[in-house]
């Protein structure tokens, strides 16, 4: 076997964070060596030849570093100290709920009993599983006042689309062809990007200055051509959305569905119900309220939950409890199909349900609650520094501004945020929603101690001091990460995926 690694390959010097470099793993190989070795057993060993025939031979050397697993074990331990993550410190990245993930969770996840069943075997061997499944739904259905829900969708986005097919299904069934969704303009944008994936056009609705959705507006916007709106409530600016019965009352009234972003709901568990609000169809991020570790692209899940109406339509097959109390693959009859291979991230799905059955119905609001309370003092303490957007009451996340540091020094939101990153925070979500300048959105989640907080809230403070004294410096940060600022377009615009991108961007 010949791979593209070099005698003499690089190796790791410092095992230390900061600036130490980390080389590739491809730079650190050397041939022959490997991670494992297989024991003697006296019988004679196979060789490649003797097990795959010629002719299914590709005869090209493959590409893979040859490390040893003292080496591989290194490596990634190194770059995992190069990562902030939930386990490190408070992350408060505004509409992403980057709250801490109890272990219990995860201990309940690496269960042999869960993680070692193939999702294709057969329903009679795999009782346990169907049954978590058909929990995890009924208690799902319980705290979103939903009648049903498919567990199917990988993520939230996932969730969207799963339902923009449901409304689509829904209408053709009564012969009933509409054109158009309607979304506020604070809405996140894979809002937008699901209903044109789901064959409809988007209608923008304004947002008044107090930051909720313009009725007037809405109305004048509904029409029989409407499928539906998509709502989050609280909304992307963390209000709650008050007139939202009146919302549903004029989207019911043109026959068209209310489909509820789920995102936002840590802010209402055991609190208020989408179901009571008028939702028809409801996404969840089990990722974001239900505990399990997400960000760099990990597993999420993203069930729906729809009203009565919709039931027929969920796709399939669906574990569910037969008549006789055994569990089995149903699907529903007239369902849109799967949209996953199997029945969705499963580990997610059991994380979600311990999370859920830990907590309990009082535990539940609790995290609601605290997660309100924890934004609230967070924009009452920051109100000097970074004023709130809209100064009111917010739910469980508060969008600030950084305006005007902007015009009285000239820095940013970007670079407060990149500077709180050398004070060992993660920095909350900026630009977003899109319709507050300088938008900087602090979700502190339940998880943080008022400590932590106040700890958050004396780095912007500093930050903001040498706004005054050397605003320079906050163009450059951050300084003391292992990355400093990088050129946030470049990548997506020159996108080389890649171990030798640096090499061909000559950087
Ligand atoms: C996170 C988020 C989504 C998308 O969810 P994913 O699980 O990331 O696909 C949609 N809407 C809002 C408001 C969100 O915060």
């Amino acid at each position: 076997m010949t791979t593209r690694s070099q005698p003499g390959a690089r190796a790791a010097s410092a095992p230390l964070l900061g600036h130490a470099t980390e080389p590739t793993i491809f730079e650190m190989s050397v041939p022959g060596r490997s991670a494992f070795q297989l024991r003697s057993t006296g019988v004679p060993p196979l060789s490649l030849e003797d097990l795959v025939p010629e002719h299914h031979r590709n005869g090209h050397a493959i590409d893979i570093a040859e490390v040893s697993e003292r080496d591989l074990v290194g490596h990634f331990t190194r770059l995992s100290h190069r990562q902030f993550s939930v386990d490190l410190g408070m992350y408060p990245l505004g509409s992403c709920t980057m709250k801490y993930n109890p272990k219990f969770c995860d201990a309940v996840a690496a269960d042999p009993g869960l993680n070692s069943v193939h999702p294709g075997a057969p329903a009679e061997l795999t009782q346990g599983w169907l049954e978590l499944l058909v929990s995890l739904e009924e208690k799902l259905c319980v705290i979103t006042g939903m009648a049903e829900a498919t567990l199917q969708p990988a993520a939230g986005a996932a969730g969207e689309l799963t339902g923009l097919l449901l409304m689509r299904a829904y209408h053709s069934a009564q012969g009933d062809a509409r054109r158009r969704v309607l979304i506020p303009d604070s809405a996140h944008g894979t809002n937008p990007a699901s209903v044109t994936l789901g064959g409809y056009e988007v209608t923008t609705i304004p947002s008044t200055s107090e930051g909720l959705v313009d009725l007037v507006a809405l109305k004048a916007a509904l029409g029989p051509d409407v499928a539906g709106i998509m709502l989050t409530n609280p909304n992307t600016v963390g209000l709650f959305e008050e007139d939202i019965l009146e919302i549903a009352e004029s989207v019911h009234d043109v026959g068209g569905l209310l489909y509820y972003d789920g995102a936002n709901l840590n802010a209402i568990l055991g609190v208020v119900r989408p179901g009571d609000m008028g939702f028809d169809i409801v996404h969840m991020n089990l990722h974001k309220t239900f505990a399990t570790p997400h960000g760099g692209g990990g597993p999420g899940a993203g069930p729906v939950a729809v009203s009565k109406r919709l039931v027929e339509f969920l796709p399939g097959p669906k574990a569910t409890r037969l008549a006789n109390g055994t569990f089995d693959w149903v699907r529903p009859a007239r369902s849109i199909g799967r949209v996953h291979g199997w029945h969705g991230n499963a580990m997610v799905l059991a994380r979600a349900l311990s999370y859920i059955d830990v907590h309990g119905a009082d535990g539940l609001e609790r995290v609601a609650k605290h997660a309100v309370l924890n934004a609230n003092w967070l924009r009452h303490r920051l109100r000097d520094t970074l004023p709130a957007a809209y100064d009111r009451t917010c739910m469980h996340e508060c969008v600030l501004t950084a305006t005007p540091l902007k015009t009285r020094f000239g820095v940013r939101g970007l670079d407060v945020a990149k500077a709180l990153l050398e004070e060992g925070f993660h920095s909350p979500t900026v630009y977003f929603p899109l319709i507050v300048d300088e938008a900087m959105m602090f979700e502190p989640t339940e998880t943080e101690s008022v400590q932590t907080m106040e700890a958050l809230a004396e780095a912007i403070e500093r930050i903001a001091q040498r706004a005054i004294d050397d605003p320079q410096s906050l163009h450059r940060a951050p300084q003391t990460t292992p990355v400093s600022r990088v050129d946030e377009a470049r990548a997506a615009r020159h996108l080389i995926a890649t171990e030798d991108a640096a090499q061909r961007m000559s950087l």
